[in-house]
């Protein structure tokens, strides 16, 4: 082999090295893309929840770059050399894909042509069109923990600017929430000196402690009232509400939890805020009420029995008990299943339809095994009609089953606050797929 030849060899046969493996790295994300895309159309989750990319493909050239920096994993692919929400759902509005394309080619909006998101109308201030009453955090259509965290505070800067002191109403300011965003508002009223009160439906943390078990939270620096700079940037569901527990404990902020506020009505210089446990009267109003809803009720009597819960956390703490499941869609199903798997503990099943339409594939399927092989027992076409300490009464159609019961967790979906936003007099615009 002469000189030139051996130069050409040295040179070429890497090149051609590296440009199969390039082909072979392009194909098989190509193909990886498509498997998570089929499987988000097989089980349903090709709608966006909220603010989610848009990729224009006249400028996108697959660099991967928008993939790359998406903090939920298999959100975005790389299909035919141009970027797609591969499995949209999971899409929790980050904007960090935005960021990182180097062809300007992202723009993030809210909702599709099929489906809507209602955007309540606010101003910089975070003030409704209703004076006085302010809205923070996802609520106003911008997701993540610490645009609601940042938003909380602002809000209530903005409304101590404007409290009038010889107002004569029970509170400065009453806010609605203890999400990241209401539990930082919540912190700043405090520092603010003002007089609040903060009322929160369920429990601390808001979506937040909804997060799986062991989930990795993504977020970024933020500054907080009572600690300073908080540097988290990435972190587990748990480490994060223990942090948050203790900055709570620490600022002797208060919260009354298991208060839901069900309406909000104007008066003059402030507004009645209803709740299941009373009636207050407040000069300023602050929702941070996220977008997750209000879980729907049975309406059966005894349903406020402390056995009768909204959601499954643990499903370890009910080894060994008598559960009973209502609702047909994944949540239900999914915690039957959780449930089943726990060692000598009574499962049933009960939903008002004839089918699963609304559940994963994947979900039934499993749901249809366990309940063949006994695991649990399935009772379609059927509802609730008595709630006792002990037991609980089955209703389908003529006939009633007793069931021994320990437990109930009931799936029955969310009531989401538009209704109550637009009752309210708040100006509320439903965005298709616009920013
Ligand atoms: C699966 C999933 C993963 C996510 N991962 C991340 C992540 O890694 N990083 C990140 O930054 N963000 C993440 N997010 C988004 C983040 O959780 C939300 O943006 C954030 O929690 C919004 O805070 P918020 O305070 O506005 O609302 P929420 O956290 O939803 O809190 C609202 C609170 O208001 C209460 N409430 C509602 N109605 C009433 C009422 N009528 N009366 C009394 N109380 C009421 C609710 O019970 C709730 O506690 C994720 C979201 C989901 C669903
Ligand atoms: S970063 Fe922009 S150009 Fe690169 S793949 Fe994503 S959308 Fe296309």
């Amino acid at each position: 082999m002469n000189t030139e030849n051996l130069g050409i060899f040295i040179y070429l046969v890497p090149l051609l090295f590296l440009l199969l493996w390039e082909t072979y790295r392009r194909g098989a994300r190509n193909q990886k893309s498509l498997r998570y895309l089929e499987k988000a159309k097989d089980e349903q989750l090709t709608e966006p929840a909220s603010l989610h990319p848009v990729i224009d493909h006249n400028l996108c050239i697959g660099c991967n770059a928008c993939v790359e920096a998406c903090p939920e994993k298999n959100v975005l692919g790389i299909i035919s050399g141009k970027a797609h929400l591969i499995t949209p759902s999971n899409c929790i509005g980050h904007g960090a894909c935005k960021l990182a394309c180097p062809m300007g080619g992202i723009t993030l909006v809210f909702g599709t042509a099929t489906r809507g998101v209602d955007i309540p109308q606010t101003n910089e201030q975070f003030e409704t069109n209703v004076a006085g009453l302010y809205i923070a955090g996802e609520l106003g259509g911008m997701g993540l923990i610490r645009n609601a965290v940042i938003q909380g505070q602002q809000a209530i800067s903005a409304i101590k600017s404007t409290i009038q002191p010889e107002h004569r109403q029970d509170y400065d300011v009453v806010i609605i929430g203890a999400g990241p965003a209401g539990f930082a508002a919540t912190l700043e009223a405090k520092v603010a000196g003002l007089r609040y009160l903060t009322i929160e439906q369920e429990s601390f943390g808001g979506t937040v402690a909804h997060f799986p078990r062991g989930k990795i939270v993504m977020t970024s620096p933020v500054v907080m009232p009572f600690v300073g700079k908080v540097q988290f940037r990435e972190t587990t569901k748990e480490a994060l509400l223990e942090f948050w527990q203790a900055l709570k404990t620490k600022s002797a902020i208060k919260i009354s939890f298991k208060e839901r506020m069900s309406e909000i009505t104007p008066i003059a210089d402030g507004f009645t805020i209803q709740t299941n446990r009373g009636c207050y009267t407040t000069h300023k109003a602050l929702l941070a009420l996220g977008r997750r809803g209000t879980p729907r009720k049975l309406g059966v009597a005894n349903e406020e029995l402390a056995k009768v819960t909204y959601q499954l956390t643990d499903p370890e703490q009910y080894c060994g008990q008598h559960m009973l499941v209502v609702g047909g869609g994944d949540s239900a199903l999914e915690a039957a299943l959780s449930l089943a798997d726990q060692p000598q503990t009574t499962v049933t099943l009960a939903y008002r339809s004839a089918a699963f339409s609304r559940a994963k594939a994947k979900n039934r399927k499993q749901i249809e095994h366990y309940a063949t092989t006994d695991k649990l027992t399935l009772h379609m076409q059927t509802t609730v009609h008595a709630i006792g300490e002990h037991q609980v009464v089955l209703q389908q159609s003529e006939q009633q089953i007793d069931l021994k019961n320990d437990a109930i967790i009931v799936c029955a979906g969310g009531v989401l606050p538009t209704a109550m936003l637009k009752a309210s007099g708040i100006q509320v615009e439903t965005k298709y797929g616009t920013a």
